[in-house]
């Protein structure tokens, strides 16, 4: 028997009282129970967001919630600043081309994080930016982001920041109202702890005014029919009903756990996941690393994506590798969502095991041992 355990960056293990809901036969979504879970789910994830904005459910993944955000406050030609620090930064370029907005690019090497002064340069230097994309945990490096910095810049220019969250909700700190960010991405599959398919988008006082007049053509993502049915407590279109039955259930157990708590658990299986790594003689490849993944950076002697291959065939144990030219450079070590201290103890000792085997000289013990202390202290 092998026992397969997730550790990627999304999707993430889903715990078992969520997975059982799912199973629930299923209801009419247009009905009193359905609605119920409906208005449940939103308001959890108002928390969760920390704000006081209603968040929109949709139906997709977490790229279709970026591309609800950009049609939903921009205009053709509109000019915009986009942070790319990586594969997902990247992104919200890519997508910014699509619609022909005139994009401003802030190129930051992979493993870094932006400086906040980078985007002050861009802001004095273009006075009629409409929006500055950003993201909060840049997944493809596992650096995190000073968003609260960006979000007084932004005010300050007047210019609308919007935060990609898609996988640091619910692990990194991330408080959208007090840090000024006026438009929120996440999705189901990653902190919130449900499988994929559903995504979600909060857009503040600004934003919403902003979406009034944003030109750019929209049909399914149109956030005012989103807002239209939200407040009848249902979806403008037939929602992934069993996927929110389980995000139901695994945001009841976040609510319960506190949001605070979320993300002290996390800053601490974090710490320990890095501490152990240390302890092995590797070290982490952002330089400012996330609490929702630890990225590691592979010596050059070392075959990574061989590494990777016998950690899932030897160990059971499912890592994510490097994307683009980090491929075979970095590992990374998710540990979001349904994790606890022992999870962290688990990743590192199969990283240990999986180093030792490729000849890769590791004190066998060294890494558990210094993870355990961290968690310990
Ligand atoms: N942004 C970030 C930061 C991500 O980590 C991901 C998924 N790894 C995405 C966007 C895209 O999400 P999806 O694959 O669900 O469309």
């Amino acid at each position: 028997m092998k026992k397969s355990r997730l550790y990627t960056p999304g999707p993430t293990p889903v715990p078992p009282q969520a997975t059982l809901a799912m199973a629930q036969p299923i209801d009419y979504h247009r009905g009193e129970a359905a609605s119920a879970v409906v208005r449940r789910c939103a308001d959890a994830l108002k928390t969760v967001f920390q704000t006081s904005s209603e968040v929109a459910i949709l139906t997709s993944s977490g790229t279709g919630a970026m591309e609800a955000a950009v049609v939903n406050l921009l205009s053709a030609g509109d000019k915009v600043v986009v942070v790319e620090s990586g594969k997902f930064g990247e992104r919200w370029g890519e997508i910014a081309d699509a619609y022909a907005l005139d994009v401003v690019r802030i190129a930051v090497e992979w493993g870094e994080s932006v400086g906040p002064a980078a985007v002050e340069r861009e802001l004095n230097r273009h006075a009629d930016v409409r929006a500055v994309f950003a993201t909060l945990c840049e997944t493809s490096t596992g650096a995190l982001h000073d968003i609260r910095a960006l979000g007084e810049l932004a005010r300050c220019a007047d210019a609308l920041l919007v935060v990609d969250a898609v996988s640091a909700l619910g692990a990194d700190e991330m408080r959208m109202d007090e840090w000024a960010v006026d438009a929120l991405v996440s999705c189901s599959q990653k902190g919130l702890m449900t499988p994929p398919g559903l995504a979600f988008l909060a857009l503040g006082p600004r934003a919403v005014e902003a979406s009034s007049s944003a030109a750019l053509p929209k049909f399914y993502f149109d956030y005012g029919k989103y807002m239209a049915n939200l407040a009848k407590d249902t979806t403008p279109y037939t929602p992934a009903i069993s996927l929110l039955y389980g995000l139901d259930v695994a945001l009841d157990s976040m609510m319960g756990e506190g949001i605070d708590a979320i993300y002290a658990r996390h800053a601490r299986i974090g710490r320990a996941t890095r501490e152990g790594v240390k302890a092995t003689g590797l070290s982490m490849f952002p330089r400012v690393p996330a609490n929702t993944l630890t990225s590691v950076r592979l010596p050059d002697t070392l075959d990574g994506k061989a590494l990777l291959r016998d950690l899932r065939a030897t160990h059971g144990m499912v890592f994510a590798g490097g994307q683009a030219h980090l491929a075979g450079r970095i590992v990374r070590i998710a540990h979001l969502g349904w994790m606890d201290d022992y999870d962290a103890l688990v990743a590192v000792a199969a990283l240990e095991r999986g180093l030792a085997g490729m000849g890769y000289p590791v004190a066998i013990g060294s890494a558990v041992q210094a993870a355990q202390v961290a968690l310990a202290t």
